[in-house]
């Protein structure tokens, strides 16, 4: 005797069909309960016994295969203990036959799809319920696209490049891009008189930059070697004097207030008056030159003969600090015929007297100023000139 135990198809909602092999004698007690999806059974005519609730709430049931006879069935039926099994005997009896051959026929989805690394799966399933799967192959990386830059390279750092698969973060080739160097551009400081020259290599692209090929400062031209010329003469006037002055260093005429200024001292007397030349701009150091103030004109007062065979020249004092002055006489206008000269020293001294000329002569007489710096003695212009005849 061979049977189906209690509840082993209990509840198997996607049980469609069964075909119960010929020679089970028994159907224990609610072997299919439950099966809501049952449509077909094939029952042997092995079978003598059908249990308690066996077919119970297989409301999907419509057909029933039996391989016996109608009497058979009812046999069957009645005298199983075939309690609560109504959906059995609802549905439409088939005697003498086993359930159609079934021929399956599926339809496939795919239920998981494979990846670059991963299989997938192709599930068949036929209407009865029949499935199964096939396994879909990993697909495999797509390594065709063009380079990409995963890390660009700078101006000291290495990049890197590689293929990436078209479907997934994977990538192939990975590759080192070199540091590219720095893309220097020169520019070259000239020296000054204050800081060195160089050049300059500055990184267009990053902005490093070094400096090299020193030269030195700038010197500047030391001006005590330069030739100073003092424009004109300086006759006295009673104010300060500050006569133009010509610079000149190799051959070059430098430029007052760029170059040098200048300083002016002992500028109003007569005499030897102080100039000096301070270097500036370009130019470092002093020059030191002088000039000489003469005497202003002389005017003269007076031209008389108090006595005989005398005359008596006049005139006004001189200002400016001069040494002395001179008179000159002659017979004549042009001061060539007995022609004398008399050095009267002293500032105060304002008059020259002059005896033993010659009686009831015309006498034409001039004055001028000196002043004696050193051994020299630089004159002032001569004054206008006046005559007497002696008595
Ligand atoms: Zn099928
Ligand atoms: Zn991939
Ligand atoms: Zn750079």
């Amino acid at each position: 005797m061979t049977s189906i135990g209690d509840y082993t198809f209990w509840d198997c909602t996607s049980l469609t069909s069964i075909t119960i092999p010929d020679g089970v004698t028994s159907i224990e007690w609610a072997v299919f309960s439950y099966c809501t999806s049952l449509t077909s059974v094939t029952i042997p005519n092995s079978v003598t016994s059908i249990g308690y609730s066996a077919f119970g709430d297989c409301a999907g049931l419509t057909d029933v295969y039996y391989t016996g006879t109608e009497d058979e069935w009812w046999n069957l039926v009645i005298s199983g203990t075939s309690n609560n099994n109504e959906c059995l005997t609802n549905a439409t009896i088939h005697y003498n036959q086993s359930a159609p051959v079934h021929t399956h026929s599926y339809t496939s989805t795919i239920t998981k799809q494979p990846t670059c690394t991963e299989p997938g799966v192709q599930t068949y399933i036929c209407k009865c319920g029949e499935t199964y799967t096939e396994v879909i192959p990993a697909l495999g990386h797509d390594f065709s696209n063009e380079w990409t830059i995963d890390v660009e390279p700078t101006c000291t750092t290495a990049g890197s490049k590689s293929h990436h698969c078209s479907s997934c973060e994977a990538k192939s080739d990975v590759t080192e891009i070199p540091a590219t160097g720095h893309k220097f551009v020169d520019k070259t400081i000239a020296p000054t008189y204050d800081a060195e020259g160089y050049t300059e290599h500055t990184c267009s692209v990053c902005g490093y930059s070094y400096r090299d090929n020193y030269t030195p400062k700038k010197e500047r031209a030391d001006i005590s070697k330069a030739t100073v010329t003092v424009a004109a003469t300086s006759v006295y006037t009673g104010k300060a004097l500050k006569p133009t002055v010509t610079v000149k260093l190799g051959g070059k005429t430098l430029k007052s207030g760029t170059d040098y200024t200048v300083a002016y001292k002992s500028n109003t007397n007569c005499g030897k008056a102080n100039i000096t030349i301070t270097g500036k701009g370009n130019y470092t150091g002093t020059k030191t030159a002088t000039f000489i103030i003469k005497p202003a004109k002389t005017t003269i007062s007076s031209v008389k003969s108090p006595k005989t065979k005398q005359i008596k020249v006049k005139w006004k004092k001189s200002a400016g600090g001069v040494t002395g002055h001179e008179v000159m006489i002659a017979t004549n206008k042009k001061f060539s015929k007995n022609k004398k000269t008399y050095t009267v020293s002293g500032t105060s001294t304002t008059s020259k007297t002059i005896t033993g000329l010659k009686k009831g002569t015309t006498y034409y007489a001039k004055v001028r100023a000196y002043k004696t710096v050193g051994k020299t003695k630089y004159y002032g212009a001569w004054s206008a000139v006046k005559s007497v005849k002696t008595k």
